[in-house]
């Protein structure tokens, strides 16, 4: 079984005690790519660093909607000169966050658009982050001229909101929150939606699945995602595996086996 996991941040200090250990894992259970999504300026420099040691691990550099205050002309020379290092693979993670409101909707909503101007330019697809804000993101993905290449990470909406998203060439992020009960609505989304616009995440260390809830994610917990998805869509772990491999690698233009996108 071969498998992308398209969203973690091992880049972070919940694993500088055990990031070999945990890479182990992740390609001992299948894991065949790891996207690390840097998030922040501080964040390029350890996800591009966790690249040079690690060939299996790609990256994403962008500015997360928690931190659009701080977008200036400068943040931007920023991503677009770490996105010129060839293990980047795209911008994120960008969006709109209206949980944790550290910017109003106006500053998240310019940052967001011109990160998305960024990643056209560069030929790059885009990972959005949405929380709270379901109706703007659409919105703002409306305004910046669909169809796109991107992907709505945790996606966590009902099927009319995935049926919008993937009208304008959207892939859906399934993660952790497929593996819980009380998740309805994700449920169906998943066994409704065409297989070949699923990639899977674990957004390591956060949003972890079932039965680890409570305790620190980690790539190779993708395992419980891609066995709770071909449940849910009555089929094999393997047809998932390999279905959302290969999406993984067409969105993200990524090399597998020398099977490039
Ligand atoms: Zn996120
Ligand atoms: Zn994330």
């Amino acid at each position: 079984m071969r498998l992308v996991d398209t969203h973690c941040h091992l880049d972070l200090e919940a694993f500088d005690e055990d990031r070999a250990q945990v890479l182990a894992r992740a390609r001992a259970s299948g894991v065949e790519r790891i996207l690390v999504v840097g998030f922040a300026p501080e964040r390029w420099e350890s996800a591009l660093r966790l690249a040079q040691s690690e060939p299996d691990v790609a990256v994403a550099v962008g500015l997360h909607p928690t931190e659009a205050a701080r977008y200036n002309d400068e943040v931007e020379a920023g991503i677009r000169e770490a996105a010129m290092s060839p293990s980047v693979c795209a911008i994120g993670e960008i969006g709109l966050d209206y949980h944790w409101m550290t910017a109003p909707a106006e500053v998240q909503r310019r940052a967001f658009l011109r990160q998305i101007a960024l990643a056209r330019e560069m030929d790059l697809p885009f990972i959005v982050h949405q929380r709270d804000a379901a109706e703007d993101t659409l919105d703002a993905l409306q305004e910046a001229g669909p169809p796109h290449r991107g992907v709505m990470h945790c996606f966590t909406g009902d099927l009319t909101y995935a049926e919008r998203c993937l009208a304008m060439g959207m892939y859906l992020g399934i993660g952790g929150a497929v593996t819980f009960r009380k998740a309805t609505d994700l449920h169906e989304v998943v066994r409704s939606v065409p297989l070949d616009r699923l990639v899977l995440e674990t957004d390591a260390p956060y949003m972890t699945p079932s039965p680890h809830r409570g305790k620190r994610n980690e790539p190779s917990y993708l395992r419980f995602i891609v066995e709770r998805v071909a449940e849910l869509r009555d089929t094999s772990v393997e047809e998932v595996a390999e279905a959302t491999t290969a999406n993984a690698a067409r969105l993200f233009n990524l090399d597998i086996d020398g099977r490039a996108a």
